[in-house]
């Protein structure tokens, strides 16, 4: 063959390269993938202020943008609008996901009272639709409802102690998802009971041990549309100081708690001085972050009924106690008691001190093998250093149902019963709720106030 019959193929040959090299370089950016759209909830009302969580994430190309708008009576609303932007010039490939914390001020954009449509659009970096990208839209049907709820506070004096429990009983004039007591920095979520009367609500709180002799107390009520209302409470507070102690440690405490502790500390720390400072201060932050956790989920009904019975036992330590450790005459660590030590005979049957449900059954660090029930409605009780458990999380637990035997496991020498009361996961003093007089003026008082039947009638 000649040259000049060869030329034409492989002209043929480089353009079909060329073509095909150039498909391979814009084949990815013609992706069909859609980007997503997810929600931390779903959104049904619009307020004065109402947050707004979006993730978009994009597979292909990446996010080009985000768009959200509402319609309300034919009129479109522009709330929010955001480009993204690529890695550079050359490289078109956008962000895979982004995350965007919206505040959406209904009212102050001009919307009224009343449904609308909401919009949310979001775009990737495809060359499909006219290098408009691939469009993802998703809309829901709102109400712009910007009307604080009214609250009604049926309590009159609430007579609190400093490591003490309030009950408060109110009344909402709309369903109020977010409603209960505010206590300097610590918010306890209320409940409804009352199946014949929703919007009735109370709530326990807790004053508790560390907290501010002036914080403020306050009942907070937010409807799904975000609107707050609040109300203040007729509180008397009274103040006390609690007992000072002193102990003193000894090498051989100290040799008799370490091995205890060895495995779980850090290996940096293996002295056993070291070791009791880390099981003391970290470890008991730690078992205290974990308790928290565990005693804000808590049941809506309550599940006991009647004063609380005090288990048994010699009291050996008092509920915020302030506990000052020395070793070799130097103040070493501190911490505060949050429960009760009561001893009795060894490896006696430890007993609930109201019926309730199991929700932890097992090793707890400083409260070794510990049980925690919960009584419904915030109220939580934990048992410590046991020997041995006799239940089961999940398992509902009678008035003076055996939870196992008591023992001296955890951060404690002698066999002893630590018994704890929680109210919202904040530790509270547990004599209160022995205390059959206390039950009549601060609990079963606030329901009488109200007029609404306690316990709850209904299902
Ligand atoms: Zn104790």
């Amino acid at each position: 063959m000649s040259l000049a019959r060869k030329l034409p193929l492989f002209l043929l040959l480089v353009l079909l390269a060329a073509v095909a090299g150039g498909l391979l370089v814009v084949w990815p950016h013609l992706e069909g993938q859609e980007p997503q759209i997810l929600l931390q909830t779903q959104p049904t009302q619009l307020g004065r202020q109402t947050p707004l969580d979006i993730t978009v994430r994009d597979e292909g190309t990446g996010l080009a943008s985000l768009r959200v708008t509402a319609v309300q009576n034919g009129k479109e609303y522009n709330l929010f609008d955001k480009n993204y932007a690529t890695g550079s010039q050359w490289d078109r490939q956008g962000l895979g996901e982004a995350s965007e914390k919206l505040e959406i001020k209904a009212v102050e954009q001009g919307m009224v009272q009343g449904p609308a449509t909401l919009i949310i659009q979001a775009r990737d970096r495809s060359f499909r639709n006219w290098f408009h990208g691939n469009l993802t839209e998703r809309q829901f049907q709102v109400v712009v409802d910007t009307l604080p709820p009214k609250v009604t506070v049926f309590s009159r004096t609430i007579h609190l102690n400093r490591g003490g429990v309030g009950l408060v009983v109110y009344k909402v004039n709309k369903p109020t998802p977010i409603h209960g007591v505010q206590v300097g920095k610590r918010f306890f979520q209320g409940v409804n009971p009352w199946p014949q009367d929703p919007l009735a609500c109370m709530a326990y709180f807790a004053f508790a041990d560390d907290e501010d002799k002036g914080a403020s107390i306050r009942v907070l009520v937010q409807d799904a549309a975000g609107n707050q209302a609040g109300s203040g409470l007729p509180v008397r507070l009274k103040w006390k100081e609690f007992k000072s102690d002193t102990l003193n440690i000894s090498d051989n405490f100290l040799e008799a708690l370490a091995p205890r502790f060895m495995a779980e500390a850090p290996p940096a720390k293996q002295s056993p001085l070291d070791v009791f400072l880390w099981v003391n201060e970290d470890l008991r932050r730690q078992n205290h972050a974990k308790i928290l956790e565990l005693c804000t989920k808590p049941s809506p009904q309550q599940l006991w009924q009647g004063p609380f019975i005090r288990p048994q036992g010699k009291p050996m330590a008092g509920f915020a106690d302030r506990r000052t450790y020395v070793y070799k005459g130097r103040d070493v660590s501190h911490s505060s008691h949050l429960g009760l030590d009561l001893a009795d005979l060894a490896m006696c049957p430890i007993k609930a001190t109201a019926a309730g449900k199991v929700i932890f059954a097992g090793p707890l660090g400083i409260y070794g093998n510990c049980v925690i029930l919960d009584h419904g409605q915030g109220i939580c009780s934990l048992y410590g250093h046991m020997s041995e458990l006799a239940v089961h999380p999940g398992e509902m637990v009678p008035l003076e149902g055996v939870l196992g035997r008591s023992g001296a496991t955890g951060l404690a020498l002698g066999d002893h019963l630590h018994i704890s009361i929680l109210v919202g996961g904040v530790f509270v003093n547990p004599t209160e709720w022995w205390d059959p007089h206390w039950i009549q003026d601060n609990v079963a008082l606030r329901f009488q106030e109200a007029g609404l039947p306690w316990p709850p009638v209904g299902k």
